[in-house]
């Protein structure tokens, strides 16, 4: 196949259901439920989600009419070698190309690639807090990669004396920038899964919430960087730092992973890198 070779890896992956599904997500207990977040009517499986969900229907009624004619009863990879058979190779290209093409598109049938890497350039940190409340302490975490999704460093920590949800969230954004600010990184993306808080930092207005003063230390913070912004995340492209804030747990203060990540999130890197 003359494809890009982050295609061929694609095709391999999705014939051989070694994408970030949610069925396969669930199967590794990163997430509850497989509902579709489409179209709510099924799990969301490499087929319901390459060939059969409502929004990659329309893509492939558009681009190739055939799998949707075929799709109901076929996998990709029963398309795939139907195509193979016929010996027409640029059929097949179009045909991963396409599927490629139905998981990238931010809007389109794309539930499987949650996060994406930065533009180029900037650097992205993801972070989210997690409170522990057998033990009355909180704990966050953070992760640092560049615009190719390299882990640049990834860290956790517990923190003592949290009130709430939204502090901690807070807290976590506070640490990432705290991290982030010695190692002169000048332009920088933060990713935080609380669209509350997001807006209350995006917003130019005296802070309203009852952590105003962090509110208006982070905003300083993100000052001190050349070009430095915040934006919201879903819940699962947020999964990695989610992960780190629940290992803080297992930490008695700070601990930073240079380069590297603990091992209990491997598998949340895996699925992110993936698309
Ligand atoms: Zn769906």
């Amino acid at each position: 196949m003359n494809v890009p070779s982050r295609v061929k890896v694609f095709a391999w992956r999705a014939c051989k259901n070694g994408l970030p599904t949610l069925q396969n997500l669930k199967t590794r207990k990163f997430v509850k439920e497989a509902t579709c977040e489409w179209c709510k009517e099924d799990d969301e499986d490499t087929d319901h989600a390459l060939l059969s969900c409502k929004t990659a229907r329309e893509v492939w009624a558009a681009l190739l009419p055939e799998v949707t004619r075929d799709a109901s009863h076929k996998s990709l990879l029963d398309i795939a070698m139907q195509i193979q058979f016929r010996g027409n190779n640029g059929d097949l290209e179009k045909l991963f190309l396409i599927a490629w093409g139905v998981c990238q598109k931010p809007n389109g049938g794309k539930a499987m690639c949650r996060w994406l890497p930065s533009e180029q350039g900037m650097l992205k940190l993801n972070v989210d807090g997690a409170v522990f409340a057998s033990q009355q302490r909180a704990g966050v975490g953070v992760i640092l990669r560049d615009d190719k999704g390299e882990v640049i460093l990834s860290a956790c920590k517990k923190e003592n004396d949290i009130n709430d949800h939204l502090e901690i969230e807070l807290i976590a954004i506070l640490r990432g920038l705290q991290i982030c600010l010695p190692l002169g990184i000048p332009q920088l993306v933060i990713e935080s899964d609380s669209l509350l808080l997001v807006d209350e930092i995006q917003n130019d207005k005296a802070p309203r919430s009852l952590h105003g003063n962090l509110v208006t230390q982070i905003k300083q913070l993100m000052q001190r960087l050349q070009k430095c912004f915040i934006q919201h995340s879903g819940r699962l492209g947020n999964s990695v730092a989610h992960g780190m804030a629940r290992h803080a747990w297992n930490v008695d203060d700070l601990v930073t992973w240079w380069g590297s990540y603990p091992h209990c999130i491997a598998q949340v890197i895996w699925s992110d890198s993936m698309l």
